[in-house]
């Protein structure tokens, strides 16, 4: 099934989650003219040179190295545990903290700077107007 599939029906759980017009999900960022530095999501101004108005809006990767992790045993109630919660360097730029899924959430299965992917599914929650929504998660590049 293809990524747009996975998603079609459901709004963007963040705000930097867009969707092309074929459908296809992605992580939206800016890249400096000046600098080349590459933030998550659409900005105007340069956060590492303070440049005004020179900000190219991109397509983020959808690959990346795990920077961190850790390993959550409790959470609000309702949220399933365990979960590894991780920091993802984007390959090209950008840094996300997300969720990486089909690995066992044990340590020493899970290794520092290992290649990750960019994955869209359904969020699993509704709002008050029964609108589904769907997020990013990681999994480890080696698999699917
Ligand atoms: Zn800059």
């Amino acid at each position: 099934m293809s990524a747009a599939a996975d998603v079609a029906g459901l709004k963007p759980a963040v705000s930097f989650l867009k969707t092309a017009e074929n459908g296809a999900p992605y992580l939206a960022g800016s890249k400096c003219k000046k600098c080349g530095e590459v933030f998550v999501g659409t900005r105007d101004t340069c956060a590492k040179c303070f440049t005004r108005g020179q900000m190219d809006h991109i397509h983020l990767a959808d690959t990346g190295r795990l920077y961190n992790f850790t390993v959550v045993h409790r959470n609000f109630p309702g949220v399933p545990v365990p979960f590894i919660s991780v920091i993802v360097d984007l390959d090209g730029g950008g840094t996300l903290k997300g969720n990486l899924l089909d690995v066992e959430p044990d340590p020493a299965k899970i290794k520092f700077d290992m290649p990750v992917k960019v994955v869209y599914r359904n969020a699993g929650r509704k709002d008050k107007e029964g609108n589904g929504y769907f997020a990013y998660f990681f999994t480890p590049a080696n698999k699917n």
